[in-house]
Order: structure tokens, then C-alpha cells, then sequence
């Protein structure tokens, strides 16, 4: 046992490497088989958590004070001094486990996934990887420059869209075709880029020795759970059935904003020309209205965000020298999340809040589990517990029931959202849908107009309810802004299918609450030790593309939604 660590990550961040490294050297030097694996892997999740925790406790410093140059100094130093070293030492740990052959019980997926990396390792692809960084880089830089004059002064096209929400028709066409004026001007430049992350990916592939990148990448996220053709499945659902849905909840926007064609610029305002909802006035009453929400979904639950208020595991409000944006992270050692946000009296505020708090309920769901490995949840598993927490604490945002709003608003943000669920699913299956077309086609879409033309042809398929008319070259700035398709390949479905799962713990708690709680909950305790299937079924979901759960889920949201309308 490692008892001469430090039992505080605050002080093993002020540990160089060769006080971290004979640690490391023991873990590889030890015999390790049946009798002595459980004690290896507590004792290297003891340094695993530590060095984690500390990594993570500086990088959440660089967010709550921007202005703390010594803490951002002291970050980067331990990016090259120590998480350059760490990373190299533990993958031979990795490897010293795969080549022992040995396993427990709740370690088969992270063996798994330890071995799929092993195997999708070649050194000629580390420096095709870094040129990968490179260019999602000039990415951000092109995206970043992008400024517009607007009432006399040079705004970012973030602070444009602002505009979208102005009741004046006409000043929000002005904004939306300025918006897209400026991102036209750097299609050549992101076309180039775009045609190098293509040749850098493709390489990447044939290196590995697949046969095309989205081969490749299926294995590098792991998803070891569904196929390129399931989400084809999706994507065909999403046609059938979520699509006709989108179209209606467009047509009601149109009628309600009285105008003759649902134009790209329509879809911001409040269609019922009412004023923004004010849900809090100081962060104070965020938290107090939060917790009394949280407590009221689950007492546990409830318990679990007051050790996070008492412990000071939340920074919610916003104020000068704060990262912009929101996140949840965790500390290992301590097994507790912690909160970001720049909260200002907003909605937006208020779900990002509950949000983040689906994702901490995780953190702390998860701490039973013995080993940091366990820890490795994908995408779809983390937005699960996020995005049902959404809808399971939706029916507490009454001020009677302690939360935010009167019943007229609170119906009024349910609509929202529940309208929010059902218009992203043909975005989601656009992206998705996009990409695979772009792997499987890599020669062609080493043109852009390819893309542009497959783009377009994909668009009509899942976005038919606004109107592009005279506009539709428009469309084609469209895919060069979604980051992830030029930064995170294939990321997006994940998105999709987790709100297919969320939607289920929502309609199992309309029926027993507090059993769909339980499973909920008892869900977010795997961590990673279970199949992303299994982990649905825990929570008492289905882990599904097919057309017939979206017509049980979008019947469930649209009856929801005219029952909402009644009480706006
Ligand atoms: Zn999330």
C-alpha cells in the first residue's frame, strides 16, 4: 500500500516528477497476478486520483480567476513537468495490465477500451495528430476574428445574435444577413482547412489500418454499442417521425409571430412577443431555489447538492476575471463535483444549473466504485444523467413548489424546452448524417462544393420547416460554423441518443417517481463498469433508434406540450 502519498491533492500538486515517479516505477516493478491485482489497481487509483485531482484543481483556478497569472504559470508547469511524464508511465501501466491477462469483476469494459487503444496505436500517427490540434486551431482562430460593425461598433457574431431576439422583424433580417455576409468571407479559408483535416484523418485511417476514418473512429470513441447503420436508423426515425413534428411546432411559431413564411431570422423571438423570464435576482436564491428543486426529485439527490453549496463545490455567479461558459468537473480524490457557471438571472441560467446538476449527481452516484478506471463514461451515458435531470425537475420550477416561476412561466420554459428536444433531433440527424457521408466519400469531399451539394441535399431532408427561399446559399456557412464536424468528428448523435434515454427516466417518473429516481440513480452508480445499453436498461430506458420509440416519445412531449399551452 502507498502510504507515504500525500492524502490531500493540494499538497501532491506541489510535488515534482521525481518525487511521483519511483511510484510509478513500484506499480510497473511489482509481480501482479490474481492475489495481488485488487491492491495494484487500488493503490495506482490512489495515484491516479491524486495526480488527476491536482491537475484538475489548477485547471479550475485558470477559470475562476483569469486575472491569477501565477495560477495559470503554475498550470502549464504542470502540464509539461508532470502530465507529460504521468501520461507515458501510466500507459505502461496499461500495458503491463493488458499483458498479465488478468480481470475483475466491473474491469471488462476498461480492459476493453484499454486494449482498443493499445491496438489503435502507431507511432507515425502521434505526429498526424498533433497536425490535427493544429489545424482545429486555425479553426478557432478563423471563427474567432469573425466581427461585424453593428450600430457603430465592431460586436463578435455571438453578440449579433443577441439581435435575434428583437421584436423588430426587419432589424433581425439586418443582423441575420450581416451574420452571414461575414462568415461567407471565409469559406476559402476554411475550405482549406477543411481539405487538410480530410487528408491528415484519412492517413490517420490508413495507417491504422482501416479501411475508412469513420472504421477507425468508431473504435476510438469506443462505441463498441451501435453501428454506422443503427445510426442510419436514427437518422431515418428522425425523417419519419420527428421531422413531421419539428414542421408543426415551426408552423405554430409562424402563425403565432402572424407572418406569411417562417424566414431563418424568426426563430429566436418569443413567438408570443412576451419579455424574457426573470427566474433570480442573486445567486443566492439560484441556489436556495435549486436545492429546494433538487430535494423535491429526490431527498438524496436533494442531500447531495446541499453538501455541495456547504462544502463551497459551486461558483455560480458571474463577475469580472471568470472563464466565460459553464461545466461540471469532478475531483477524484475527494470523489466530489464541482460546478461552474456565469450565471445573471437568465432561463438559460436556471437549465444550465440543472444540467450541471445531473452531471455532479453522477459524481457523486459513481464514487462507490472502486477504481478510477471505472470512471471513463462516453458521451451518451454523461448526457443521460444530465439531460434527464432536465425533465425530472421540471414539474418542481412552480414558486409554490419552492422554485422559480408562476405556473403561466413555468409552463411557458417547459414549452421551451420540451419544443427545444423535439427541433434538435433533425439537426442532430443532419450532422450525423453529413459525416457519414463525408467518411465514406472521402475523395469527393475533398471538394467543398461536394460538400456543399451533400449538405444541402441532407438539410431539405431534416430541416424543411424554414423557409430558405431566395436565401439557400446561406445554408452553406452553416456546416463550416458547426465545430464539431471540423473538430470533433462524428461527436453530436451522442447528444441524440441520450435524450432518447432521458426521455424514458422522464416517462417512467410520470408514472412512479420515485422508482424512476431509484433507477436513475442506480444507473449513474455503473459508471463505466457496464455496456451503454445495460446502463440504459439500469435506468429503466431502452437504448434505441427506432422509428417506434420516437413515436411513443414525441406522442409523450407533443400531449405534454398542449396540455403546457392550456396553462401559458
Ligand atoms: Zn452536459
Amino acid at each position: 500500500m502507498f502510504t507515504q502519498l500525500p492524502s490531500q491533492a493540494q499538497e501532491f500538486m506541489n510535488w515534482n516528477w521525481s518525487q511521483i515517479e519511483p511510484y510509478y516505477a513500484d506499480l510497473l516493478a511489482r509481480p501482479l497476478d490474481d492475489s495481488t491485482l485488487k491492491e495494484w489497481l487500488a493503490d495506482w487509483t490512489h495515484l491516479d486520483d491524486l495526480f488527476h485531482e491536482a491537475r484538475t484543481r489548477l485547471w479550475i483556478g485558470t477559470t475562476t480567476n483569469t486575472a491569477d497569472v501565477e495560477n495559470v504559470t503554475r498550470f502549464h508547469a504542470y502540464l509539461s513537468d508532470i502530465v507529460e511524464q504521468v501520461e507515458p508511465a501510466d500507459q505502461c501501466l496499461k500495458e503491463k495490465l493488458l499483458a498479465s491477462g488478468l480481470s475483475l469483476p466491473g474491469m471488462e469494459i476498461s480492459l476493453r477500451d484499454m486494449r482498443t487503444e493499445a491496438d489503435l496505436f502507431r507511432a507515425e500517427n502521434v505526429p498526424l495528430a498533433t497536425q490535427e490540434v493544429k489545424l482545429s486551431t486555425d479553426y478557432d482562430q478563423i471563427l474567432g476574428s469573425q466581427t461585424v460593425q453593428w450600430e457603430g461598433k465592431e460586436i463578435t457574431l455571438l453578440q449579433l445574435r443577441m439581435v435575434y431576439q428583437n421584436p423588430d422583424r426587419a432589424i433581425r433580417e439586418k443582423a441575420w444577413r450581416l451574420e452571414i455576409e461575414r462568415r461567407a468571407v471565409d469559406t476559402a479559408a476554411l475550405n482549406a482547412v477543411w481539405k487538410e483535416l480530410l487528408a491528415v484523418r484519412s492517413k490517420i485511417a490508413t495507417n491504422a489500418g482501416f479501411a475508412d476514418y469513420r472504421a477507425y473512429m468508431w473504435q476510438a470513441y469506443k462505441r463498441f454499442d451501435y453501428t454506422p447503420e443503427d445510426c442510419t436508423t436514427f437518422h431515418n426515425a428522425v425523417a419519419e417521425v420527428v421531422v413531421p413534428a419539428a414542421s408543426r411546432i415551426y408552423e405554430r411559431r409562424r402563425q403565432q409571430l402572424g407572418v406569411d413564411r417562417l424566414r431563418p431570422w424568426d426563430l429566436s423571438v418569443d413567438p408570443t412577443g412576451k419579455p424574457a423570464l426573470q427566474p433570480f435576482s442573486s445567486v443566492e436564491e439560484l441556489e436556495n431555489r435549486t436545492e429546494a428543486i433538487f430535494h423535491q426529485v429526490d431527498p438524496q439527490l436533494g442531500a447531495y447538492f446541499t453538501t455541495m453549496r456547504q462544502e463551497g463545490l459551486l461558483d455560480l455567479g458571474n463577475r469580472n476575471n471568470k472563464a466565460p461558459g459553464g461545466y461540471e468537473t469532478d475531483l477524484r480524490l475527494v470523489k466530489r463535483p464541482f460546478i461552474f457557471m456565469n450565471a445573471v438571472g437568465t432561463h438559460e441560467d436556471v437549465q444550465t444549473m440543472i444540467h450541471e446538476g445531473g452531471h455532479a449527481f453522477h459524481t457523486f452516484e459513481s464514487a462507490v466504485l472502486p477504481y478510477s478506471q471505472q470512471l471513463e463514461i462516453t458521451m451518451e451515458v454523461a448526457e443521460l444523467a444530465s439531460m434527464a435531470m432536465e425533465l425530472l425537475a421540471a414539474p418542481y420550477m412552480t414558486q409554490d413548489k419552492g422554485g422559480f416561476y408562476t405556473a403561466s412561466d413555468a409552463a411557458r420554459a417547459r414549452i421551451e424546452h420540451l419544443e427545444d428536444i423535439i427541433l434538435m433531433w433533425p439537426y442532430i440527424a443532419l450532422v450525423d448524417a453529413y459525416q457519414h457521408w463525408v467518411y465514406t466519400h472521402i475523395e469527393e469531399a475533398a471538394d467543398p462544393e461536394n460538400c456543399d451539394e451533400q449538405w444541402v441535399a441532407q438539410w431539405k431532408r431534416f430541416m424543411p420547416g424554414i423557409d430558405f427561399r431566395g436565401i439557400e446559399n446561406a445554408l452553406l456557412v452553416r456546416w463550416r460554423r458547426q465545430s464539431h464536424i471540423f473538430q470533433n468528428p462524428f461527436y453530436y448523435i451522442d447528444y441524440g441518443l441520450a435524450q432518447v434515454g432521458a426521455l424514458q427516466v422522464w416517462e417512467n417518473a410520470l408514472q412512479d417517481q420515485a422508482q424512476a429516481v431509484q433507477k436513475y440513480r442506480a444507473a449513474l452508480a455503473l459508471g463505466s463498469t457496464r455496456s451503454v445499453p445495460e446502463v440504459f436498461a439500469a435506468a429503466g430506458a431502452t437504448f434505441a433508434f427506432d422509428a417506434a420509440t420516437f413515436n411513443r416519445l414525441v406522442g409523450l412531449i407533443e400531449r405534454t406540450l398542449a396540455e403546457l399551452e392550456a396553462q401559458v
